[in-house]
């Protein structure tokens, strides 16, 4: 086992930021009280949820009223997208991409099988989506427009604004998964016709447990969880106060280091990408190059395995995910690099390197190093050796 250790796997999770964790400390041992009680111990703990509501509103450019906290991004999915339906059960069609992360996909396939007619947008080559197929397939049965604004596989970037236009324009309620874009890049409510947003505390280093669902102002949205009277009747349960604390504390920190995301970060990324192009046998990138979240790097080395891979990078204290099998347990390979029609040899043989703040350049040759000795140990053993890919088979 190495002593070294690189984390490179932040679409996965990430670690959280020390102010987050000092930030929350106070909530489990001293300011315990439940913010619904009458006395003033549990009373005074609701202006630090206020406080976490503004800071969770300034990163996505809303109205504090318009943040509802959940448990997670899968939660915020999953109540924006039943929660619209329910407040509109007339319509019963609905559209979604083919490259949703399963929070999504699952939803929608679940309806599917329950009595709603489900388009699935098709991405070309470069995981694109194209805005005339959303506008053909857009009638006035749809009910909701479903589709994530980065993708955590490949940080393919969609349109979202014009996405987000042409649904309004047609009668549809618009729902983003922008777990994997917060915290990452601009995002502007005020100026983008989105109803519903899901982002998820643990991918910008807040805890993993915690999430919240922004919807917009007259969106009619039925609430998902029944009790209590929380979140002004919108998600109910004793709220999580250290949580909400540690998400808002992520969402100002993201905001302050937005420049650097999409600058050194970016930067770390780049050079990794531009390296293992040069020195790699046969290295490739996976998505739009131009829209892209500035720390993914998805990259296909043809012919050999991305769990061989993994296990090697692994051993050298290298954590990073493949899209070939396995992603979330499951044995097929990646529904995204699959829907973008990248062929069979690479599907296998991809890489996720996603990157945070915390990464350095040291970090990045270390990666690099290690990458391309492990291409060079696996092409030795694959029967697909450098012969054939020298002499260009
Ligand atoms: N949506 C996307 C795009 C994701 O990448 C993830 C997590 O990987 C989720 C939703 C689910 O978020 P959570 O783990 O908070 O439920």
């Amino acid at each position: 086992m190495s002593t070294r250790t690189v984390y490179a796997d932040n679409n996965a999770t990430t670690m959280v930021a020390p102010e987050v964790a000092e930030a929350m400390q106070p909530y489990f041992t001293e300011l315990y009280g439940n913010p619904s009680s009458m006395h003033l111990f549990g009373g005074q703990v609701k202006k630090y949820i206020d406080q976490a509501r503004e800071q969770v509103a300034a990163l996505l450019q809303a109205d504090p009223s318009e943040i509802v906290f959940t448990s997670c991004g899968t939660e915020s999915d999953n109540a924006a997208i039943q929660g619209v339906l329910a407040a509109q059960p007339e319509k019963k069609h609905i559209i979604t991409s083919r490259v949703e992360h399963p929070a999504v996909k699952n939803v929608f396939q679940h309806l599917g099988k329950n009595g709603y007619r489900v388009t699935e947008l098709t991405v070309d080559r470069d995981g694109q989506l194209d805005l005339d197929e959303l506008r053909e397939k857009l009638d006035g049965d749809t009910a909701l427009v479903s589709v994530m604004w980065a993708n955590n596989e490949t940080g393919v970037i969609f349109p979202i604004q014009q996405v987000a236009e042409i649904s309004r324009q047609a009668g549809a309620a618009f729902h983003t998964d922008a777990v994997q874009a917060a915290g990452k890049i601009d995002i502007d409510l005020k100026n983008t016709p989105i109803d519903l947003l899901s982002i998820s505390g643990h991918k910008l280093h807040a805890p993993k447990g915690i999430g919240a669902l922004y919807v917009r102002k007259g969106t009619h949205c039925v609430p998902f969880i029944m009790g209590g009277h929380q979140e002004h009747g919108r998600r109910a349960g004793t709220e999580n106060v250290p949580y909400i604390v540690g998400l808002g504390k992520a969402c100002e920190l993201a905001l302050q280091h937005m420049e650097e995301e999409n600058t050194t970060v970016k930067a770390l990324r780049d050079r990794l990408e531009t390296e293992l192009l040069e020195k790699a046998l046969d290295a490739s990138i996976n998505g739009d190059r131009k829209h892209r979240l500035p720390n993914t790097a998805n990259i296909s080395f043809k012919y050999i395995e991305g769990e061989s891979i993994l296990i090697l990078l692994s051993e050298v204290g290298i954590a990073a995910s493949s899209g070939s099998a396995c992603t979330s347990g499951s044995l097929e390979p990646s529904h995204v690099l699959r829907a973008m029609g990248v062929p069979f040899t690479r599907v296998h043989g991809s890489v996720r390197f996603s990157l945070s703040r915390y990464n350095t350049d040291d970090d990045i040759d270390y990666i690099i190093e290690n990458m391309l000795r492990i291409e060079n140990r696996l092409r030795e053993i694959s029967p697909f050796g450098r012969d054939e890919l020298n002499a260009g088979s």
